[in-house]
């Protein structure tokens, strides 16, 4: 290949490590946003991993709104690049199809065209008729329906790959084939050594792009990342004179029902399956040799029954000749979604890898990564494809192959989001699980965690069937909100994060990295966290139990992405900062009678003079040490009690033993999402992310603008006076069997003015609840909004206030 450059260098701002079509979309975008020192070395040739036998389909669709965004911007990119590289990208935009059979899976693809509303995707619901017109080889007697994305295509992927390639030559990157790097050494000076076979570069940042070969570029630096390379075939047929006759290309197809996909190739059809029997390959370590033109051998067997399925769709399928067959391996995450962004604990060594759609989301993870290294933060919401969404119980070989294998084979099957897929369970598990098993506790997971959802009722298997609507749970998750807001709920909150600060320089480091006030000794504050653009960094709790010891609360499964920012941001010499939330585990009680109940748990004066709303306190129970936080995100009277992992059982036998006396009973996350939503209380991920400032938000109110020194101060200020163009607020919908779960567009008449972040039913109040992000100009009472909830229009009106206790005064009472 001529014009890549011979001599290597030997300092480089940025080595990215692989020559794929993400590491040279990483290389690419570097270089667009002005770091030009970027170098990238490739032990073979571009694309010699992954990439070059993919069957180079680009697609729109993904379930995760953030990684959607940056599919779309993937696809956009194409024709841009192919003008600035001057390769030819072999485009073709043929729209594609997801095909519909069974009546839920038309409510899942009309609850995705909603979204796509909100996401700006430009996709259109299309009858079985004018699908035959489309796909003039499909059988659409037994289809519903179809999504259809006119963005989408195919491509060549060689062509793609060597395109980012020469646009970042062109912006003055260099790249260095045939070489191989053999180890990573971390330098004093806080940057790497890449020592290849070739020589060595000095960088301050490395970047791991090495696709089949992620995991064993990770370990040269003692890390195990949970990317599993799996086989997956696909295959070629003779020319159709049907499609010959067509006379335009037919669009890429993803047959849910029918298990395949497939595209127009030439005048053949290249059909692949994603086969129950998923087959992880090289476990024991991708061989250095594999890779350039060399595949593995077939085995059509295992596809027997997906094709079988397909081809009651595509019944000239069943009779048309193989022209070629291709088994080539691709890695899969745990959950199917790429490993982007610093790995924690590292300084500057970046993850771009384990990315399983390479042509539909390589632009926009090379945008990410590259906006990370060079301005600090990516835009937006990344947190679905954040390496840090893992923490290290994902890098168990056993959970990953097996999360690997499940999410190949599910590939095509709907995600419900009332569904915690099985496989790798259990990880992790709270110290009073098998208490809670016995109370027959429907458990979900977070970050690794068994976490209890809600208690199925006795002599019924615990087990939530699957749905889009209301499920089985809803009796008694009913029960369970009634239990909290008329006497006491008991919840294990074992899975929720909670970081010590401590050091003589505690104060002032959190002073800087928190946007709130820190609270006084024996309290705790809601304390929001902003990165420097002003976005939002977390909406965490803050407890300080002493002078230089404060403990902090957050979302669970944010553990690894919070202490990433932590040892960034915060710890220094004089302030350490530890991630205790796997040592401690909690209970929390909430309702009326909860402060009853404590008294004869602790020995601890609980009026509300001694431990008032927002108090804490440090106390000796008969299980040992506990920390008691009077807060509760039901909006009732109630209190966290934190002990260590081994004193948990102990103090929930106690609980449980007095729970009779004041009707207390177990409840799960179902209930609380629906007590939060009653107080319209934001969450993370929902209300709360990276997508939006504490003032759109509301967590302004929490934020210390008089202190002028936190991180995301200048930002916070800047957007402080100026009214923001969406507002958050509380819905209330008229739905009878289905509730809003995310991103359901709000509708005034014809023109979208919101959409909905999270959603649920308030049993308490009776009725469909949501909160959204809201046009400000659209008054409060409002007359005429609707939100489409599994494809229809539901009327909503905007909640006035929380419709339950607006003024707080049972939470403070
Ligand atoms: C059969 C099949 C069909 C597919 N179809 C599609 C499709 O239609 N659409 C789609 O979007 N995706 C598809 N994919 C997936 C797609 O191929 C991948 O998502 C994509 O290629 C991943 O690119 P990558 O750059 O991350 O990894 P790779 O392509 O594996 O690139 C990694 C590169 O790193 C180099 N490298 C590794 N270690 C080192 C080292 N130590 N030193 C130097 N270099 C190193 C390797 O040589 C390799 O070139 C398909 C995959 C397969 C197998």
């Amino acid at each position: 290949m001529r014009g890549y450059t011979a001599v290597m260098k030997s300092h480089a701002q940025v080595v990215v490590i692989g020559g794929g079509v993400v590491g040279c979309s990483v290389l690419y975008h570097l270089t667009r946003l002005g770091c030009k020192d970027a170098v990238l070395c490739e032990r073979k040739e571009l694309t010699a991993g992954s990439s070059w036998h993919a069957a180079g389909g680009f697609h729109a669709f993904n379930s995760d709104p953030g990684v959607a965004r940056l599919q779309a911007y993937t696809i956009s990119l194409y024709p841009e690049l192919e003008k600035i590289s001057g390769q030819s990208i072999g485009l073709h935009h043929t729209g594609g199809l997801l095909v519909a059979e069974t009546s839920e899976r038309w409510d899942f693809l009309r609850t995705d065209w909603a979204r796509h509303r909100v996401l700006g995707l430009a996709t259109e619901l299309v009858s079985p008729a004018q699908l035959r017109d489309l796909c003039p080889i499909m059988d659409t007697s037994r289809v519903r329906g179809a999504l259809y994305a006119p963005d989408e295509g195919h491509l060549d992927p060689y062509g793609a790959t060597h395109a980012y390639a020469k646009a970042a030559r062109l912006q003055g990157a260099e790249i260095y084939r045939h070489t191989r790097v053999l180890e990573i050494v971390p330098m004093d000076s806080n940057g790497w050594r890449v020592v290849t076979d070739q020589g060595n570069i000095a960088c301050e940042h490395v970047v791991n792009a090495a696709g089949l070969w992620a995991r064993e570029v990770g370990r040269m630096v003692g890390i195990e990342l949970p990317a599993i390379p799996m086989e997956h075939h696909y295959l070629i047929t003779q020319d159709l004179p049907q499609l010959a006759q067509a006379g335009r290309e037919m669009p890429g197809i993803l047959d849910l029902d029918g298990e395949i996909y497939l595209r127009q190739e030439r005048n053949g059809i290249l059909l692949g399956v994603y086969e129950k029997q998923a087959t992880p390959w090289a476990l024991g370590g991708v061989p250095w040799e594999h890779g350039e033109t060399e595949l593995l051998a077939p085995n059509l067997d295992r596809l027997v029954d997906s094709l079988n399925k397909g081809f009651q769709r595509f019944p000239l399928l069943a009779d048309a000749g193989i022209r070629r067959i291709v088994n080539g391996p691709f890695t899969f995450t745990p959950d199917g979604n790429p490993l982007v962004g610093p790995v924690p604990g590292l300084r500057n060594y970046w993850a771009a890898c384990g990315v399983m759609a390479g042509f539909s989301q390589g632009g926009g993870v090379g945008l990410t990564l590259a906006q990370w290294i060079v301005n600090g933060e990516p835009d937006g919401d990344v947190l679905a494809m954040d390496v840090a969404r893992f923490g290290r119980y994902a890098a168990n070989p056993d959970y990953a192959v097996a999360k690997a294998r499940e999410f190949y084979a599910r590939r095509f099957q709907i995600a419900y989001p009332n569904e915690y897929w099985p496989a790798g369970r259990p990880c992790k598990t709270s110290a009073i699980h098998d208490r809670l098993a016995a109370a027959n506790a429907v458990f979900g997971q977070s970050f690794g965690q068994e976490i209890p959802l809600y208690f199925a009722p006795a002599g019924e298997a615990a087990t939530e069937t699957p749905t889009l609507r209301r499920s089985n749970a809803f009796a008694q998750v009913r029960n369970e909100c009634l239990a909290a807001r008329n006497a006491v709920g008991i919840l294990d909150i074992s899975s929720f994060s909670k970081y010590a600060v401590t050091g003589s320089s505690a104060s002032e480091a959190l002073d800087r990295v928190l946007a709130g006030r820190l609270p006084a000794i024996g309290r705790m504050r809601l304390t929001p966290m902003l990165a420097p653009s002003g976005r939002l960094m977390g909406d965490l709790t803050t407890m300080r139990l002493a002078e230089d010891h404060y403990v902090i609360g957050g979302s669970g499964y944010l553990q690894a992405w919070h202490m990433r920012w932590f040892d960034e941001h915060l710890v220094r010499p004089g302030v350490t900062c530890t991630n205790t939330s796997d040592e401690y585990g909690g209970i929390a009680l909430m309702g009326p009678r909860s402060r009853d109940l404590l008294a004869q748990v602790a020995r601890l004066d609980v009026s509300n003079q001694a431990l008032p709303f927002m108090g804490v306190a440090r106390v000796e129970l008969s299980s040992g040490p506990a920390i008691i936080a009077r807060v509760s995100v039901s909006g009732e009277l109630g209190y966290e009690i934190y002990v260590p992992r081994e004193a948990l059982p102990g103090l929930f036998d106690k609980i449980r033993g007095i729970a009779p006396a004041f009707d207390a009973r177990l409840i799960g996350l179902y209930a609380l999402n629906s007590l939060r939503l009653e107080k319209c209380f934001g969450i993370w991920s929902r209300e709360f992310s990276r997508d939006y400032t504490a003032r759109m938000s509301g967590l302004d109110r929490f934020v210390d603008y008089g202190k002028q020194d936190f991180i995301g101060c200048d930002a916070a200020l800047r957007e402080r006076d100026a009214a923001p163009a969406h507002r958050l607020v509380g819905l209330s919908v008229d739905s009878e069997d289905a509730d809003a779960t995310g991103y359901e567009p709000v509708w005034d008449g014809s023109e979208m003015v919101g959409f909905v972040t999270s959603g649920g039913y308030g049993h308490c109040v009776g009725m469909s609840l949501a909160m959204g992000y809201l046009q400000s100009r659209i008054p409060a009472d409002h007359r005429g909004l609707s939100v489409t909830i599994l494809g229809e229009r539901r009327p909503c009106r905007v909640l006035p206030q929380a419709p339950i206790d607006p003024r707080g005064a049972r939470m403070r009472g």
